[in-house]
Order: structure tokens, then sequence, then C-alpha cells
């Protein structure tokens, strides 16, 4: 591989020893780092809204508990880690008042700095760790003394030139240099995000499983029947994949299964499919999906509302919640 992986020995926790670091947002992420980085004996103080459900279980779980503009005044480093849609704001309102070049920018995800919805000034340090994995996972693994890979990514280093041995001290304390960072871009990491949730995770599986049902229930077959061949049994074929790769999946499926796999799989993934993959990559690099996205937050989500609501209603949904309630090991 080509790609720069660092590990434990490449970073040097002392960077982060008698420093303060805020965590905005005790969420999925939030949670996992400021446990994570408080058992590694870091100093750390969660920015929260008092109002919020999060600031009591901040509370409940031992740590001190700010708010944003309060916990990012006194801190060396500074962690993002509220929703992307809520960054820019909490910048403002909170951050940038007293933001000072002492200061590094930390991001588990490069959206914001990368479309400019964030834009700190050149002082300040800005990077990346961004694991791959949700947060019950990242603190789960740290607690059983292993660790999630994280990604690392720097945008300026400030003025201190510290910023990315900072970042390095930080995916340490975090646990991800156990099983090891590795180094990209804010555009490499952002751009193939969108890319892979809009294209392939979220919106290509989905569509993907949406018109094989709906191809099975015209043709007059039941739609209890296209439920479990579209989409009940794409978990048991992910997870093998997942396990280990595609040649795995095979070795345990039947021989028609496979034969059918390699000679119609290229036939519904066609250069029509391709060409449009294109498009929508070319979308996400030019901004252009960026400024609709945040353009639709502005003016209150009308069409994400709408389109979801209408998915709501999918046939699929209504035959999926009763096929579900006779899997009774589905139901915690
Ligand atoms: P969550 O949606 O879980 O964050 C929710 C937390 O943010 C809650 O504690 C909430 O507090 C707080 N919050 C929300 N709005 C505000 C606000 N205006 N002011 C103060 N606090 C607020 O976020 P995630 O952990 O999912 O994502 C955080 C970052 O990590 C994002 O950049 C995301 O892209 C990235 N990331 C996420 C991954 C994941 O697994 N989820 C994986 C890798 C990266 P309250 O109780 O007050 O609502
Ligand atoms: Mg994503």
């Amino acid at each position: 591989m080509s790609i720069k992986v660092y590990y434990e020995q490449d970073a040097d926790p002392s960077l982060l020893r008698d420093k303060r670091v805020a965590i905005l947002g005790y969420g999925s992420q939030g949670r996992a780092h400021a446990l994570n980085l408080h058992d590694s004996g870091v100093e750390v103080v969660v920015g929260l809204r008092p109002e919020g459900a999060s600031w009591q279980r901040a509370k409940e779980d031992g740590l001190e508990v700010a708010s944003c503009a309060e916990a990012a005044q006194n801190a060396d480093l500074i962690a993002f880690l509220v929703p992307d849609s809520q960054q820019a704001k909490v910048y403002q309102e909170s951050v940038e008042p007293t933001l000072s070049g002492k200061q590094t920018l930390l991001f588990a995800h490069g959206f914001n700095v990368h479309y400019h919805q964030i834009v700190p000034p050149a002082e300040v340090g800005v990077v990346m760790i961004a694991p791959k994995g949700p947060g019950n996972l990242v603190r789960k693994l740290f607690q059983d003394g292993q660790g999630v890979p994280c990604l690392l990514a720097v945008a300026q280093q400030g003025s201190s030139g510290q910023a990315k041995a900072t970042a390095l001290a930080y995916g340490h304390a975090l646990g991800g240099t156990r099983a090891g960072i590795i180094e990209t871009s804010f555009k490499e990491e952002t751009e193939t995000d969108l890319f892979g949730e809009q294209a392939v995770l979220c919106g290509g599986v989905t569509a993907l499983i949406k018109a094989g049902f709906e191809t099975l229930v015209e043709a007059g077959y039941a739609p209890e029947m296209a439920y479990f061949e579209c989409l009940n049994e794409m978990k048991l074929i992910v997870d093998l994949i997942y396990q280990g790769g595609m040649a795995h999946m095979r070795s345990f499926i039947s021989e028609t299964a496979k034969y059918g796999d390699v000679t119609r799989g290229p036939c519904i993934v066609d250069d029509h499919v391709r060409a449009t993959m294109k498009e929508i990559l070319s979308d996400i690099q030019s901004g252009k999906f960026a400024r609709e996205w945040v353009l639709e937050n502005q003016a209150n989500k009308p069409v994400y509302n709408a389109l979801l609501r209408r998915e709501a209603q999918h046939p699929i949904e209504e035959v999926g919640q009763r096929l579900r309630a006779m899997m009774g090991w589905l139901k915690k």
C-alpha cells in the first residue's frame, strides 16, 4: 500500500499532557471520544447546550460539562462532534469569538471545512481524526484494549506547526493508533464519504432493493416473497462480504447463485449506471451537491422531508413491518 499508516510508536502522547480538550457534542462519536480521552489521562471538558438531553448524560458519566462557548474558550484542542449540519453555527456562535492561534480544531468528517462552511484563520491548526466505525464500537474496542482504524488529515498546520502531531496524539488517546491511522486529505475523505453513501451504501442499496422488490411484485409475486428475496437476505450476503470479501461470500452460496451473480450482476450495474455514478461524483467534486444541501437546510429541508415521507409510505415498509414482527430475535 502506498498510503501512510501511523501506529502507536508514531504518536507522542505527551503533546496532550497538561492540555485541555473540549469535546463539543456527546452523541455517537462525542461520548466515545470524551470517555476514551478521559481514560487515557487527558483533561476533557464536554461542550453542550444546557437544555439538551446529553448534558445530564455526560454529567452522569462523571465528566466536566460546560456550554460550548465556555468549553471552547479555555481549550487547547476543540473537537467538533456535534452533527455536521450544526457545526458552522456552533463555530460562529461559540468558538470563533475567542479562537486563537494557540488552539487546534479537530473534525471527524471534512464536509464543513472542505466546503468552506467553516473557515478558520490561517494561524489555527485544523485537523481530522475520523474513526471508521460508530461511536459505540470506538468505545467498546478501546475498553477491550483494541481500537478502530481512523483517518487522519491536516487542512492547515497553524502557527504552532504542531497540528498534525497533536492529531496523532489525539488518535493515540482515542485508541486509533492501536489499529492504525491512515493519512488522507479533507478533500479525499469528504468526497469519497459522500460518494459512498450516495451511490453505493445508502442511495444505491435502497434503490436496488426497491427496484428488485417492485419488479417481483409487479410481475404478480407475493410482496412477502419479494421482501425476503430482495431485502431480508441482503444482510446475510453483506455480513459475509464484510467478514472476508467477495470470494469468501461466494464460497458460501450455491453454484447456481454464483453463476447468476457473475453473469447477471454486470448487466444490472451497466455502463448507464457507471455514467450516472460519474455524474454524482462530479456534483460532489464541483460543490454542487454541497451547495444544494446547505441551501436545503437553510430553507428548513422541504424537499428532504417530502422525499422521506414518500419513502416511508413505500409498500416494502408495510410488508416489512408485518414480517419483522414474526422475527422475535429482532425485538431488542
Ligand atoms: P450525533 O448526531 O450523535 O451528535 C449529537 C450530539 O450533538 C448530542 O450530544 C447533541 O446534544 C449535540 N448537539 C447537537 N446540536 C447541538 C448544538 N447546536 N449545540 C451543542 N450540542 C449539540 O453526531 P455524530 O457523533 O453522529 O457525528 C459527529 C461527527 O462525527 C460528525 O462530523 C460526523 O460526520 C462524524 N462521524 C460520525 C460517525 C458516526 O458513527 N456517527 C462516524 C465517523 C464520523 P443534545 O442532547 O443537546 O441534542
Ligand atoms: Mg458517510
